[in-house]
């Protein structure tokens, strides 16, 4: 049996406060693999489907967050 591919390589964010949930990342997406999910406050943030992912990387590349630092 092969490995289940269900969890992304790619890391959006390691905290929700590492996220603005501009949705860039999940506009840029020529994969559509980003879906933009709400939690239970209603804030969205982006949750990459491991399946589709083809590691552009794209969505870190146009992440301001990550652009900061
Ligand atoms: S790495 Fe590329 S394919 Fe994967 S979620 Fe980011 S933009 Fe989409
Ligand atoms: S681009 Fe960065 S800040 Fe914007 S929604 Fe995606 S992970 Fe969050």
């Amino acid at each position: 049996m092969g490995k289940i591919k269900n969890e992304s390589i790619i890391t959006l964010y390691s905290k929700k406060e590492k996220c603005c949930g501009c949705t860039a990342c999940y506009a840029i997406c020529p994969q559509k693999a980003i879906s933009m999910v709400r939690d239970e406050e209603g804030f969205e943030y982006p949750q990459i489907n491991g399946n589709k992912c083809i590691c552009c990387k794209l969505c870190i590349k146009v992440c301001p967050i990550k652009q900061i630092k």
